[in-house]
């Protein structure tokens, strides 16, 4: 469904993609992990063309990423995001936050996506806070709002930018089980995260960058157990 081939990008001299090739299969859960600065943002944000990128192709659904204009909005609505900051519209309200894309983007009418953002809102449970506006929700509900907000365009896959990275630990599970059954349903994902839980769980593939290479691909109880490059190992000892 996702595919990377000979993807190069820098940024002045800082070689921060290097060759990478990569395919995700439709339905497939992969997760990327890596020390900071190895390039998992930037190889992210080149899957939705928020950054450009210097050499190779990516393709989505068999289709090359546009350059810029109307195909370009349409193809990024095909690949929802979700962030380590929640970046939801702080004066909108929730439903408003869920609806307001797919009537702009989807061409919906506004009553059939504000009963579809009810419907997403439920499924990441926070239906009872649809009115209210972001600042009035803790961290969990807030990035549940956004996974609810990219879901309602209707993504062939979802990225995660290290989504629980900036809540507090109770509240990583709450999102964290909601992924989980997003991955369950069969939705193709691109995680980057360094919850070993979640990658245990709902990860078919682990990918290991440094460097701006891909190192290592494995499935996760093979990465975990027995990594076969050092680098791996080394990050291993260092987060587990
Ligand atoms: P982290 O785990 O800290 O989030 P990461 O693996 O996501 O790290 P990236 O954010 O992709 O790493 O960054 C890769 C490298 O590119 C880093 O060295 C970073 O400083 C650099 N970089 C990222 N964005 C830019 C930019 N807009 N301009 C210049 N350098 C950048
Ligand atoms: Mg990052």
């Amino acid at each position: 469904l996702v595919r990377l081939s000979g993807v190069n990008k820098w940024f002045g001299e800082l070689h921060v993609l290097q060759d990478i090739d990569l395919e995700i299969g439709r339905g497939e859960v992969v997760v990327v992990i890596g020390p900071s600065g190895s390039g998992k943002s930037t190889l992210c944000r080149a899957i939705n063309r928020l950054e450009p990128i210097d050499k190779g192709e990516i393709t989505i659904d068999g289709a090359l990423l546009p350059e810029e204009g109307k195909e370009l909005a349409r193809l990024r609505a095909d690949v929802g995001m979700v962030f380590q900051s929640f970046n939801l519209f702080a004066h909108k309200t929730v439903l408003e936050n869920v609806s307001l894309g797919p009537v702009k983007v989807r061409k919906k009418s506004k009553g059939e996506a504000e009963s579809r953002a009810r419907e997403l809102l439920e499924r990441v449970g926070v239906a009872s806070q649809a009115d209210k506006y972001p600042a009035q929700l803790s961290g969990g509900q807030q990035q549940r709002v956004a996974i609810a907000r990219a879901l309602a365009m209707e993504p062939k896959v979802m990225l995660f930018d290290e989504p629980t990275s900036a809540l507090d630990p109770e509240m990583i599970n709450e999102v964290l089980d909601v992924m989980v059954g997003l991955a369950k349903d069969g939705m193709t994902m691109v995680v980057v995260t360094h919850e070993m839980g979640f990658a245990r769980r709902a990860a078919n593939r682990v990918v290991f960058m440094d460097g701006g290479r891909v190192v290592e691909t494995a499935e996760p109880e093979t990465f975990f157990t027995s990594p076969t490059s050092d680098r791996a190992k080394d990050f291993l000892s260092k987060i587990l």
